[in-house]
């Protein structure tokens, strides 16, 4: 078993009681679809229709090589695949044979494989031949230099049979003999963290957690059988996968329908081939919507939801969805640690247009602090600390770092500052951890500021949030330097140490020192104060 924080007994017996919890693998809600509706389409993907039956059936052939191999309970495994069908045949096969993967992010380069890779140990590892680490052969043996245990890979592309994921997904086979059911109470798969620190962290989210947050954002979002839900953000992202998301319309027996990218045009023209009723959108990509919609016209008319969330999402553009994209606004605060918030349906549209809505459950709760922790009245700003039946209770395997992200109760400080309106809403209003949010992709300071010290001629640097009309935050590097660099030089420095290309910092700014706050740290308040004030109209700076 993966060891992990597991909530205290008490707790756990009363999100069974309460119905939350139900001892459901995460795999059962597809296979109950499988079962009632085998015809039906599930993905669409470049054309091809996957139902469910087949889905259910290439995920079972692969359980069943991967069982033969040797894998089974407790392995872990590390994924990175694009948004193809094959993502989420995959995810059921693991959630079959109970192997925990780690879902990396297509744009993940060496840097953060290898440090998923070093915390989990997978055996198996699952990638993609036209991805630029895996055209041949030297990455996967770095990575088993590292990981002696890693003794099985499989690529979409191989070209030798037994090498090929779509070889292993497309041979008949029979389920693995003797095979449990997964027990729920187990690690299903990690999430990856958005993260504030050196390294890259891990989530563990068990099958009861997960299935129940996925079961009450059906219901919540109005998730049903005629659901033809849009991807077009990275699949493994906690917001695409199980808020509602993939997770969420394969349980309601749903199609999903995906997409390379959030692209404006190409997105309507999927919306209209495949009927699609409801598309998940980070901010940023809405503004690139309403824009193309001015010029174009309106998403067509089949698009009826539009979910958004991610990063922090204007008043003013909230309340352009309905007229200039044609459809109902659902607002969405989540994170991959757990904590959903949505606004409902039938929320007046005030609510809606001004609030990122209330959690999930009677259960989430919720603790809004003032810097000495004490409870801040509503409608005053604070930090907020949530724990619940579907938050996590700890990062894999750090130690150090929960000691810091949870109190003595469990409570987990998302990093975020909110405020409580009088209905009960929650409004994100800013954030106290030092990241970045760069369209929805979030960017751990400290790790790119290590990655750059790395530089023999960096002395200082500091990585601080700029505002951009496009993607809501960029970065800037503040850089001392002991000699004459440029951006440039500081770019390929990254991209050779291997990191993924949102990290890479929008702007370089070369310093003689940097302002430093009272107890000696950069002062990325000031930095960031600059920033803003050189973005504003006729700022020379
Ligand atoms: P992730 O774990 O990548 O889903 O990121 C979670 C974080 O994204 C949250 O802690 C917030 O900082 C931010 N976030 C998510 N949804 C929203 C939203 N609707 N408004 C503002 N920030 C958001």
């Amino acid at each position: 078993m993966i060891e992990f924080a597991p909530w205290p007994k008490e707790l756990g017996q009363i999100y069974r009681q309460r119905g939350y919890w139900i001892g459901r693998p995460l795999c059962a809600g597809i296979e109950a679809q499988a079962s009632a509706r085998p015809e039906a389409a599930a993905i669409i993907c470049k054309g091809r229709h996957v139902s469910y039956a087949e889905l259910d059936r290439a995920a079972t052939n692969l359980a069943a090589y991967l069982s033969g191999r040797g894998l089974g309970r407790g392995d872990t495994a590390l994924v990175q695949l694009p948004n193809v069908a094959e993502f989420y045949i995959v995810f059921l096969a693991l959630m079959k044979l109970g192997v925990a993967p780690v879902n990396a992010l297509y744009s993940h380069r060496q840097i953060e494989l290898s440090s998923y890779a070093d915390q989990i140990q997978p055996r198996l590892l699952i990638a993609d031949r036209a991805h630029s680490l895996f055209g041949d052969d030297a990455f996967l043996a770095q990575l088993q230099a590292l990981i002696p245990n890693l003794s099985e890979a499989l690529f979409l592309g191989d070209e030798q049979a037994s090498r090929s994921l779509t070889h292993w997904l497309s041979r008949d086979a029979s389920p693995p003999p003797g095979m449990a059911p997964t027990p729920a109470h187990s690690v299903a798969f990690f999430q990856l963290s958005g993260g504030s620190t050196g390294t890259p962290k891990l989530i563990p989210r068990t099958h009861d957690d997960y299935d129940y947050s996925v079961r009450e954002s059906v219901r919540i979002c109005g998730v049903t059988q005629q659901t033809r839900f849009l991807c077009a953000l990275p699949a493994p992202h906690n917001f695409l996968l199980s808020s509602p998301g993939a997770l969420g319309v394969f349980h309601a027996g749903g199609t999903v329908v995906m997409a390379d990218s959030p692209d404006p045009l190409s997105c309507f023209d999927l919306i209209a081939r495949h009927s699609v009723t409801m598309a998940a959108l980070v901010p940023s990509a809405v503004g690139l919507w309403i824009q193309a919609a001015e010029t174009r016209g309106a998403p067509p008319a089949p698009l009826d939801h539009l979910l958004v969330g991610g990063a922090s999402f204007a008043e003013a553009q909230a309340r352009q969805v309905p007229d200039k994209l044609g459809c109902r606004l659902q607002q969405v605060f989540g994170m991959a640690e757990g904590l959903v918030n949505y606004t409902r349906l039938d929320d007046p549209e005030d609510v809606v247009f001004t609030t990122q809505g209330r959690p999930i459950s009677p259960d989430d709760e919720i603790r809004i602090l003032s810097e000495d922790g004490s409870p801040v009245p509503d409608g005053e700003t604070g930090q907020l600390a949530v724990r619940g039946p579907y938050t996590f209770r700890g990062y894999y395997l750090a130690p150090d770092q929960n000691a810091r992200a949870f109190d003595a109760d469990g409570f987990y400080f998302s990093g975020d500052l909110v405020r409580r309106t009088a209905g009960g809403n929650l409004r994100v209003v800013g954030r106290v951890k030092d990241q970045i949010n760069r369209g929805g992709e979030k960017i751990a300071s400290e790790e790119v500021e290590h990655l750059l010290l790395r530089h023999a001629e960096i002395r200082q640097v500091a990585l601080v949030p700029m505002p951009d009309a496009g993607l809501g935050e960029k970065s800037c590097a503040f850089v001392v330097a002991r000699t004459n660099l440029r951006g440039v030089d500081l770019r390929r420095h990254l991209t050779g140490l291997g990191i993924a290309d949102y990290k890479l910092p929008d702007r370089f700014r070369f310093v003689d020192d940097l302002p430093l706050t009272a107890v000696g740290k950069p002062d990325k308040r000031q930095l960031r104060a600059q920033l803003e004030l050189a973005e504003k109209p006729g700022a020379t700076g």
